[in-house]
């Protein structure tokens, strides 16, 4: 932060690094945990309706259990450890960069 002719002016170099970050963290497994942490946006609205999402290579159902790998615990559309389940699973999608990786999830910003 700079004051400018007694006006305190933002920078705002940091806004694309986080957006790139955020970015390159929603590609793997391990990413989006630091992503459900550190770049967790708010205003999300939605639910989750893992029978209607699919992956975007046209996998039917839960589809952020799909991402990458199917998880091992997907039985159908339900987790089977889902109470047990790590936080990037209870807060995917963490942000509007997550929720790019399928296609309609019931989750959504505005
Ligand atoms: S992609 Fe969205 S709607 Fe589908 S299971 Fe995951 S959180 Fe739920
Ligand atoms: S642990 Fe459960 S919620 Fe997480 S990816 Fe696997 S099946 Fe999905």
């Amino acid at each position: 932060m700079k004051k400018k002719n007694n006006k305190v002016v933002e920078h705002n170099s940091a806004k694309p690094v986080a957006a790139t970050l955020r970015k390159l963290f929603s590609k793997n497994k391990v990413g989006r945990l630091i992503n459900s942490y550190v770049f967790k946006e708010p205003g999300r609205k939605g639910e989750c309706t893992p029978d209607k999402c699919e992956t975007i290579d046209g996998k039917k159902g839960a589809a952020c259990c799909k991402l990458g790998y199917t998880c091992p615990a997907l039985c159908e559309s339900s987790c089977r450890v889902y109470d047990f389940r790590p936080r990037n699973c209870r807060v995917f999608p963490a942000n509007s960069e997550d929720v790019k990786l399928v296609k309609n999830c019931g989750y959504w910003w505005e």
